[in-house]
């Protein structure tokens, strides 16, 4: 009788930590279902207030801004350039054929483009697709800050030579950072080839192609600490934004020019 009693009492401690690690478990996922719920109010937000920004010149031109879309809680963040004529008249981005390329290569990969979340470094087309200009970047940079706070992605891809510069410094070229691991003010970057640079440069297409693959991969796992290439914050560079408005306007343009930009880096 005694035996069968302390085996009535295991099994009811053993049936509480069930129902309490259940009862955790419903709790966990609620939690993330609330948090889940918040981020994309919160980037609806964002998007909403993007779409009526009259913050650089680029407002008075564009049909529609482009704030981004995506996964909410992606690990993966694209950031392109500059929206082009289809985005600007459809609101998303990457819709055109640097997107259907994107979309391709990313399907190759096996990484689904519902995974990932795409935005640019500046939300609104310049006139005739030329490539943004400095104070247009900084202008648009809360933007971008906040989209990377509310998302957390594990990495964040620059889409050619603008984007890179303009996350990770001027003094960076795109093809000798391709493909590698970065961290600046502790968030990793991963910098890859735009696709409209593979469109318009054949040879490059299968470099990005084993790109992504090794994106792919470096997603899917623990990354080392000697694969990593630490770059400090540009605080000097925040000094010199915030001391002349006329030097933003006269900037020149985020082009692939090693590194004669010295004011592109927002970080
Ligand atoms: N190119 C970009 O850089 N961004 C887009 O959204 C589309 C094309």
């Amino acid at each position: 009788m005694g035996r069968w009693k302390n085996q009535l009492a295991e099994v009811a401690i053993v049936a509480s930590y069930l129902i309490k690690a259940l009862a955790l478990n419903n709790f966990r996922a609620s939690i993330s279902k609330i948090i889940r719920m918040d981020k994309i109010q919160i980037l609806e937000d964002l998007a909403n207030e993007i779409r009526v920004c009259p913050k650089c010149r680029l407002a008075e031109t564009r049909i529609n801004a482009v704030p981004g879309e995506g996964n909410v809680n992606a690990r993966i963040l694209f950031v392109g350039e500059a929206p082009g004529e289809n985005e600007d008249k459809q609101g998303r981005p990457f819709i055109g054929q640097a997107g259907k390329l994107l979309n391709k290569l990313l399907e190759k990969a096996g990484i689904d483009r519902e995974d990932v979340f795409i935005t640019n470094t500046v939300k609104c087309r310049p006139p005739e697709n030329r490539v943004p200009l400095q104070d247009e970047i900084a202008a648009c940079n809360d933007w971008l800050m906040a989209q990377i706070a509310v998302i957390g992605p594990k990495i964040i891809c620059s889409l050619g030579s603008p984007a890179l510069k303009t996350l990770l410094g001027p003094e960076l070229k795109i093809s000798t950072a391709r493909a590698r691991v970065f961290r600046k003010s502790g968030i990793l970057f991963i910098p890859l080839y735009h696709p409209a640079a593979a469109l318009h440069r054949p040879p490059l297409m299968e470099t990005l192609q084993n790109d992504i693959l090794v994106l792919k991969d470096l997603i899917n796992r623990e990354i080392r600490e000697d694969e990593i290439t630490d770059i400090a914050p540009r605080l000097q560079h925040q000094e010199a934004r915030q001391s002349s408005e006329s030097t933003l306007a006269a900037a020149p343009k985020a082009t692939d020019n090693d590194g004669k930009d010295e004011n592109l880096s927002l970080f």
